[in-house]
């Protein structure tokens, strides 16, 4: 069935969750898993689902509503840009897509060249094929990454439960220990073509690389002719409260020769990039590389909207004073399922005492807030930058009785 429900007393109603539900599993296929809620509407850091009820969205569809849902600078930019021209194809230039370069290129303050595609997975399969050209055959990743999991995106991503049953994969990556850093120098030969590195690894407990790690990294890239390249696909945009969080100074000024991005960079538009510093940006040639919608008027639009509101609103100040007043309020709890909070800006994973992270986020998908459990005992906050005061201040006030109810559940997995 589908559209409008009617009851039996030929009353209409409207689909709720559980409609959608039993939809999906008949029409989508189940490859990451099936869905709880059927999200309809939003405002802000505001969510609506099916059944009319309301969360404040403190995931941001996974880092990625970076100026929270129908924000009107995002629509207006979109609408004006659908309306003028909507697509041009790689084969005529995208007006949109050369501001918005020179405006990510600005951001960064170096000579460089941006590749436009659609997702992160792209952005870093531009870097990987970057990254052959250099003629080396050999690649460097770390045991937990996520980069994606299109095959190229997968073959870099230190999982291997993500892998099993894909193999063959390109071939030429070694996964080092996170956070390694003799690992590492015992990894990287002159035959390493890159070393490719999320500053924190979102995916796999938002994991903040040590203290000093990224710039040994840079050192002994630097040292054997080996390119640094930093996936910043969760952690740019804003989100950390830097433009890309390489320029946080924890991370000690560490340039990296390519950096991806997507998630926040389109505000909830697929837009997806690779950015090439240098002699690098010169790699790939003509013909060797491209992506129908790579660089669509549309999605760059909305590209330079959230840039555009990030710096006029102040929002990376914002983003970092926030996101340290909501770790230190989160920890000031004292709650016995509270580990610490780790993080950045508005990235932050609250390290629980127990794998309790899908009882958590499920006790708070039930008392309004969404959130995620990102490893079996880590929960993810990445609201939206804009997301208010008020917002922040209720979900603090919630989580005692959140972990209450959580702690009450028998502990199991997260991270499908
Ligand atoms: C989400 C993510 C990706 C993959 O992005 P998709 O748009 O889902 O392809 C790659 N790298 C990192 C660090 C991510 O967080």
């Amino acid at each position: 069935m589908t559209g409008t429900d009617t009851t039996d007393l030929g009353i209409k109603t409207e689909p709720g969750n559980a409609d959608y539900r039993r939809r999906w599993g008949g029409a989508l296929m189940p490859s990451l898993g099936q869905p709880e809620l059927a999200l309809v509407s939003g405002k802000g850091a505001h969510v609506t689902d099916a059944d009319g009820r309301e969360y404040i969205d403190f995931l941001s569809g996974v880092a990625v509503n970076a100026l929270g849902h129908a924000h009107p600078a995002i629509v207006d930019a979109v609408t004006t840009q659908i309306s003028t021209v909507g697509h041009v194809s790689n084969l005529f230039i995208s007006t949109r897509a050369v501001d918005l370069a020179e405006r990510i290129l600005g951001l960064t303050g170096r000579d460089g060249r941006v590749f436009f595609c659609n997702s992160g997975a792209e952005a870093n399969e531009a870097a990987f094929k970057v990254a052959r050209k250099t003629g080396r055959p050999h690649v460097v990743t770390a045991e937990g990454s996520f980069h994606g999991r299109t095959m190229g995106a997968l073959a870099l991503t230190g999982q291997p439960g993500k892998r099993d049953g894909f193999e063959p994969l390109p071939g030429g990556v070694t996964y080092v220990p996170f956070g390694d850093i003799d690992a590492l120098d015992a990894a990287v030969t002159d035959q390493t073509a890159a070393v490719l590195l999320e500053p924190i690894q979102g995916e796999y407990g938002v994991r903040p690389l040590p203290p000093g790690y990224l710039k040994r990294a840079r050192e002994i890239t630097a040292e054997r002719g080996a390119l640094l390249m930093l996936d910043e696909v969760q952690t740019g945009t804003g989100r950390t409260g830097y433009w890309f969080s390489h320029q946080d100074p924890y991370f000690e000024g560490v340039l990296p020769d390519v950096m991806t991005l997507a998630k926040g960079l389109g505000g909830g538009l697929p837009l997806g990039a690779c950015v090439a510093f240098g002699a690098t940006a010169e790699l790939l040639a003509p013909g060797q590389h491209a992506s129908t919608f790579g660089g669509n008027p549309v999605c760059c639009a909305a590209g330079l909207a959230v840039l555009d509101t990030i710096e006029a609103d102040a929002l990376l100040e914002r983003t970092r004073s926030l996101g340290a007043r909501i770790a230190a309020a989160v920890e000031r709890l004292g709650h016995p399922l509270i580990g610490h909070v780790r993080g950045a800006g508005l990235l932050l994973g609250i390290v629980l005492t127990m794998p309790a992270g899908t009882p958590v986020a499920d006790a708070a998908r039930d008392a309004g807030f969404l959130v995620n459990a990102v490893a079996p005992d880590v929960i993810r906050l990445a609201p939206p930058l804009v997301v208010t005061d008020e917002d922040v201040d209720a979900l603090i006030e919630a989580l005692p009785k959140i972990l209450d109810a959580a702690s009450a559940v028998p502990a199991q997995g997260g991270n499908p």
